[in-house]
């Protein structure tokens, strides 16, 4: 989407993807396949373009150190290696003064039995690192899960976070110019299914006064930060009203699919403007929009009947391109707008319920 976003500009396109299988490559002009750890292929890479960014965040640090020997990466190396790890990305909030719930980091059973104590029961495990999408993450309600949570990091360092008694969770996409413009999409409001996005909806059903104090967070964090480029940030409401700050991507978000088709300039085209020093674009919303997501699981009964779907003029499809559909695998995504968001809900879960 990226990529189709760049073309539209008129930019030409080289993708860098260690998967042999990319849909970007349907859209790019050249495609280089090495692992990220190759690091002479990632020069080769990187000597034939103006400027790197990413749609992903567990790119290695050596990987975007290797770019930048060429040319500007976009938000930069620095921004990748604290928001790849939780403790760094927590610490570095609670640091510089963001709201965030308490955490602790887990190297041993005595640490998780000690944060536990401190900070309570229910709380929720993650891994330090490569988790998204509820992946190496659990909740713990009573002290006799510690023994099998803690094995179950398999190793890998840790963090153990007091839980959040969320009314909602919310998502800001902001961008920011190399001269420190800064434009955020009016907030979305995110509904989980497993731990993975299922639908959402903006304008989020929130007061007027927290919709601008979570646009400030998210200026807050990109300023903090430094970032050129887009960067997502995803945050609990409170049922007292306040905003604590879940989870950073230095990228284009699921939660910001819905601008494809509901704003002005989308999340995609506006990552393109700000890595590539042009103005930023209208990040507002021309109607209520909703978007549920399609995973794998659309397809068990075989292929889905997309004329069923799209019987409702005002549905938007958009399919990914991926080859194989397997459970939990984000394959796609439909669209509605419509007079209010509660409509576009009503419209495109319909949707999806009659595929
Ligand atoms: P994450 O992988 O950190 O984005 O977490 C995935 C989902 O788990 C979130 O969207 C929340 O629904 C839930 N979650 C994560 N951390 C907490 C927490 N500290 N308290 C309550 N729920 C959480």
């Amino acid at each position: 989407m990226f990529a189709i976003a760049a073309r539209r500009l008129g930019y030409r396109i080289h993708v860098f993807c260690p998967e042999g299988d990319t849909p970007a490559a349907a859209v790019a002009d050249r495609t280089f396949h090495a692992p990220y750890e190759d690091l002479d292929a990632v020069r080769d890479f990187a000597k034939t373009v103006s400027v790197v960014t990413f749609e992903f965040e567990n790119v290695p640090s050596a990987t975007s150190d290797a770019c930048a020997e060429w040319v500007p990466v976009r938000p930069d190396g620095r921004v990748l290696h604290i928001t790849q790890h939780r403790l760094r990305e927590k610490g570095f909030l609670k640091d510089q003064g963001f709201p965030v719930t308490p955490f602790r980091a887990i190297g041993s059973l005595a640490d998780l039995e000690a944060a536990t104590r401190d900070l309570g029961l229910p709380g929720v495990l993650k891994t330090a690192s490569f988790g998204y999408d509820g992946k190496g993450q659990r909740t713990l309600r009573n002290a006799s899960e510690i023994p099998a949570a803690f094995a179950g990091l398999g190793g890998i360092e840790g963090i153990y976070e007091a839980f959040v008694d969320f009314a909602l969770e919310v998502s800001v996409v902001g961008a920011r110019t190399l001269d420190g413009t800064f434009a955020a999409f009016p907030v979305f409001e995110n509904a989980h299914a497993n731990h993975i996005l299922d639908v959402t909806v903006s304008p989020a059903r929130i007061a007027p006064e927290l919709e601008s104090a979570a646009r400030e967070l998210s200026r807050g964090i990109l300023e903090a930060l430094g970032v050129v480029g887009l960067l997502t940030v995803e945050m609990f409401v409170t049922r007292d009203g306040r905003l604590v700050v879940n989870e950073l991507a230095p990228r284009t978000h699921n939660s910001g699919h819905l601008t494809l088709d509901a704003c002005v300039s989308c999340q995609f085209e506006q990552q393109v403007r700000a890595v590539c020093g042009l103005p930023l674009g209208s990040t507002a919303l021309r109607r209520p929009a909703a978007m549920a997501n399609l995973l794998g699981d659309v397809w068990r009964h075989g292929p889905p009947r997309w004329e069923q779907a799209l019987s409702d003029p005002d549905i938007k499809l958009h399919l990914y391109g991926k080859a194989s559909a397997r459970p939990g695998r984000k394959m796609g995504h439909l669209t509605a707008t419509a007079r209010t968001a509660e409509e576009a809900i009503a419209a495109v879960q319909g949707a999806r319920a009659r595929l």
